[in-house]
Formats: C-alpha cells, sequence, structure tokens
C-alpha cells in the first residue's frame, strides 16, 4: 500500500515468515487445548472496603514445552484472527465454572472475545455451562472489551441482556482506552466497569490521572456499576484508589494470577493480611 496505487507485492520475506509464525502457532495452540495443556491462572480482585476477596479473575496460561510460558497477549490475536478463540472461550467458561464450584461463594470472571459475544447463540452457550457444573449464576461474570460494542451493537446487547437475566454479571474491560464512549454506558446493561491498568500507572504526582479515576468512579457510582481497578503493584496506589472510592482492586500488589490449586491459600493470605492502615490513620489499638 505504501508503495503507492497499482503497486501490488506478491512476496514480503517479513510478512511471509510472520504469516508462517501465526499459522504454526495456530496449530500449536489447537494441538496444546486438545491435550488439556492450556490452564487458567486465577487473580484476585480485592474489595478495597472490606479487605476481602470478592473473587478471581480467570487468564490464560499456556507453558508451550521447549519454549516456556506463552502470553495471551501473543496467543489471544492469532486466536482471534483464526476464530479459535470461540473454542478457547468455551473451554475458558466451562473450566473456570468448575473451579470455581470450589471456592464457597467467591466470583470467577472469564475473558470473552468479541467474536464470541456477539455470536447468536452465546447466551445459551453460557445458561448450558451453568446447568452442567452446577455454579450458581451470580457467581460468574463476563468480561468483554468496547471493542465489540462498535460494530455489533444489537447481537451483543442481545447476549449481554440475556445473560443479565438468567443472573450472570457482566463486567466492561479495559475501560478507558481503545474506543471508548461514555453512551456504551448507559446503553449496555454493565454491572462493573475496570478501569484500564495505564490509569494506575504513575498516579503518584500526577494529579490529573487522580482526577481521571475518581471521574469514573463517581460516574459508575451515579450508574449503579462497581468500579474495579486492574493493574495496582503499591500501597500509595492503592491509597489513592480508596480515597476515591473505588471497589475493587486487582494487581500484583496482591497476587498475579495463579493456578487454581493455591486460591484457598492466597484468600487466606490476603484476608490475613487485612488492609493497610491508610496514611494517616491512627495506629490501631
Ligand atoms: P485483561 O483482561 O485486562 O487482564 C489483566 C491483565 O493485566 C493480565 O495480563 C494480568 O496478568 C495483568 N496484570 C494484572 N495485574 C497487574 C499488575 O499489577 N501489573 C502488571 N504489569 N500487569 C498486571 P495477561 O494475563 O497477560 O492477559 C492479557 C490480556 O489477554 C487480558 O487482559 C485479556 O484481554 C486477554 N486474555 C487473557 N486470558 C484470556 C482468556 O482466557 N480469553 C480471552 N478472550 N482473553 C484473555
Ligand atoms: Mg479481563
Ligand atoms: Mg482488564
Ligand atoms: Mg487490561
Amino acid at each position: 500500500k505504501a508503495d503507492g496505487k497499482g503497486c501490488w507485492r506478491t512476496f514480503d520475506p517479513a510478512l511471509e515468515e510472520k504469516a508462517q509464525h501465526h499459522r504454526q502457532l495456530d496449530l500449536d495452540m489447537r494441538e496444546a487445548l486438545a491435550a488439556d495443556a492450556m490452564e487458567l491462572h486465577y487473580q484476585p480482585l480485592v474489595d478495597l472496603r472490606s479487605g476481602r476477596v470478592a473473587g478471581f479473575e480467570a487468564l490464560l496460561r499456556w507453558n508451550k514445552p521447549g519454549h516456556g510460558w506463552v502470553s495471551p497477549g501473543e496467543v489471544i490475536p492469532v486466536a482471534e484472527a483464526t476464530g479459535f478463540i470461540v473454542e478457547i472461550g468455551r473451554w475458558a467458561l466451562g473450566r473456570a465454572c468448575a473451579d470455581a464450584l470450589a471456592w464457597n461463594g467467591l466470583r470467577v470472571a472469564v475473558n470473552i472475545s468479541s467474536i464470541h459475544v456477539r455470536m447468536p447463540g452465546f447466551h445459551e452457550e453460557v445458561a448450558a455451562v451453568l446447568r452442567e457444573t452446577g455454579l450458581r449464576p451470580d457467581l460468574l461474570e463476563i468480561e468483554i472489551t468496547e471493542s465489540v460494542l462498535l460494530d455489533h451493537g444489537a447481537e451483543v446487547l442481545e447476549n449481554l441482556n440475556r445473560l443479565r437475566a438468567q443472573g450472570v454479571r457482566i463486567a466492561l474491560d479495559d475501560f478507558g482506552t481503545g474506543y471508548s464512549s461514555l453512551s456504551y454506558l448507559t446503553e449496555f446493561p454493565f454491572d462493573k466497569v475496570k478501569v484500564d491498568r495505564s490509569f494506575v500507572r504513575d498516579l503518584q504526582g500526577r494529579p490529573e490521572k487522580v482526577a481521571v479515576v475518581e471521574a469514573i468512579a463517581r460516574m459508575a457510582r451515579a450508574l449503579s456499576m462497581t468500579v474495579t481497578v486492574e493493574g495496582v503493584e503499591t500501597r500509595q496506589q492503592l491509597d489513592v484508589l480508596r480515597d476515591k472510592r473505588c471497589d475493587v482492586a486487582q494487581g500484583f500488589l496482591y497476587s498475579p494470577a495463579r493456578p487454581a490449586s493455591e486460591v484457598a491459600a492466597l484468600v487466606a493470605r490476603i484476608e490475613g493480611a487485612g488492609l493497610p492502615p491508610r496514611e494517616g490513620d491512627p495506629p490501631a489499638a
């Protein structure tokens, strides 16, 4: 394209190499999922008023033999391009709901690609998974990103309304990035917005960033939604977010995503430590 109209390149070695890499990755992914070599790890969501763990977000993890951990940032785009993401989504829903059965009432949040969430039967797939696993519908949260709302609003709205009617929670992920439109917040039935990590980075000494987070929290409250903030890494960030009345924090300060077998220990550790006192609070007696 950059070479101007009418000029077509039939063979670009760099592009061809990339395409080949994607084809191989796609094959490897299919093989891994079929061989049960993909995993979900779980990152805690911590309630900022009580200090208790409110639930966990399921995140895809793939330890590729001879290669090490492959990041979702690398495989999700390829899986979206080939459509394989729909199978990953089905698998993740089943696995996450089955794992969450053991959590005594903690919620599990599952990321679902826009390609999947706009498919006409999506709400029925979710209903079937809930029936088969026996998980209470209100313990499942679906995380979707704004990009899905742009071109497929009607299909998505139908699915989200049907999910909501079953009791499933809906979260708008990565809020504040991409195609953000505030009108989405009034037109789609979200229970929660998840403020993107980019808003939390360098929060200290950046009053304009704090102001944006505070405004999002205020707006969400007015719309009866809760606010989760991703990427909380420091005590200082936590203090600011509590001060601005965000509801839930997620980040390395508490824990990265860990295997299902560690969920109970994570809950015990986080709840055992309690919320740190805020700066300026009187010392505990
Ligand atoms: P996301 O849904 O916004 O998930 C949060 C990401 O932030 C995760 O990255 C998590 O590991 C990372 N994170 C959490 N706390 C911190 C922190 O304090 N510091 C830093 N630096 N990072 C933090 P991850 O696991 O690499 O996933 C990246 C994205 O890939 C996810 O972003 C989500 O969009 C997508 N993804 C992951 N698993 C799945 C899945 O099963 N299905 C689909 N469709 N997408 C997935
Ligand atoms: Mg997410
Ligand atoms: Mg997110
Ligand atoms: Mg994010």
